[in-house]
């Protein structure tokens, strides 16, 4: 009898435990599912947020796989008791939610809703006509299971299209990677979306040095993590011009403190965190399949290499 501990968001239980054992039935385990143990050595997987009461994992000496929740690590990774495998969460629900996050705002700087949306009564902003999609260049950081796909959709819609990644890559839209590679997306990007993850070498990638490089007037829309920009240079960019706008979604402090200057400045859109969610149903598919494949010594999909971070 496999042993399933969940460790994550109580109120999330209910609807969990019902789509996991519908999931987990479907691919045909024999198992116990449960927010409790007799002893920890008898659990063979965990199910687990960050927002669990879980902290320490070193008694869990017989564990095959932590399956995170949630598609950000930096939690997990930084909890030394956490030796065991750790997988991350891709599933299509997060990352459909993702892409129409990344869609819609694009668009929203793409044709400059804002200024009509805040232009006064009888302000005809007849003169500023949009360019085209295909005369605007929406750059990437991070071309992993979000970022990739959100690309996609975005160089089908018509616009130029391009991404900067860790490692080399060969994908349908130009592909940068290194410090290089960096500076040419900064440089030619009209639009720039953060979609990289939390690590020591993403920290305040948006600084003001990056910042220079970039083009007079981008937008930058971030829902990949608060931790990738550094507010005071990107408010000082906002404040100058160099940046147009941004569209935040992740901080450094969530909930963003009510005196931050971000919710007050004219030319950022605060949205609090919900740029995507997993979505408990198709994610019950991705736990179940994952500990299939552990069950029948099969690679865990979705692995988290704690060396890099992500
Ligand atoms: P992945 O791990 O699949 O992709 C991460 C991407 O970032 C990869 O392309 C990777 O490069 C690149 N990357 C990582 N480190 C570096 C670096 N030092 N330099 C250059 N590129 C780097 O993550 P996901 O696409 O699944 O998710 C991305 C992030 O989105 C998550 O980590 C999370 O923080 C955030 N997120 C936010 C949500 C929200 O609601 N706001 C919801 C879900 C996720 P390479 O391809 O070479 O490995």
């Amino acid at each position: 009898m496999i042993k399933i501990l969940y460790s994550a968001d109580p109120e999330d239980w209910l609807e969990y435990e019902l789509n996991l054992h519908k999931a987990l039935d479907r691919v045909g385990l024999n198992y116990e599912l449960s927010t409790t143990y007799d002893t920890a050595e008898e659990i063979d997987y965990i199910i687990y947020a960050p927002d669990g009461t879980l902290q320490d994992f070193k008694a869990f000496t017989n564990l095959k796989l932590v399956q995170n929740l949630w598609a950000g690590v930096e939690v997990p990774t930084a909890n030394k008791s956490l030796t065991q495998p750790l997988a991350r969460m891709v599933e299509p629900g997060l990352t459909l939610g993702m892409a129409d996050y990344v869609m819609g705002h694009v668009l929203r700087h793409h044709l400059g809703t804002d200024q009509f949306s805040n232009a006064r009564p009888g302000e005809w902003l007849g003169e500023n006509i949009p360019a085209l999609a295909q005369d605007r260049m929406v750059g990437f950081l991070g071309l992993g299971e979000l970022g990739l796909y959100c690309a996609q959709k975005i160089a089908d819609f018509g616009f130029q299209t391009c991404g900067w990644t860790r490692t080399q890559k060969t994908k349908n839209i130009e592909c940068y990677n290194g410090p290089e590679g960096l500076d040419n997306i900064l440089s030619k990007s009209d639009i720039l979306v953060l979609l990289l993850p939390n690590t020591p070498e993403t920290n305040n990638i948006i600084d003001a040095n990056n910042i220079a490089k970039m083009r007079d007037g981008v937008a930058i829309i971030n829902p990949g993590r608060g931790t990738l920009i550094n507010d005071t240079a990107l408010l000082d960019a906002l404040n100058n011009g160099k940046v147009a706008s941004a569209t935040l979604d992740v901080f450094q402090t969530e909930p963003l403190p009510a005196d931050h200057l971000y919710w007050t400045h004219p030319n950022v859109l605060v949205t609090p965190h919900i740029a995507s969610s997993t979505r408990i149903n198709t994610a019950c598919d991705v736990v179940a399949e994952n500990i299939r494949r552990g069950e029948n010594n099969e690679p865990f999909l979705y692995l988290v290499d704690k060396y890099v971070g992500y």
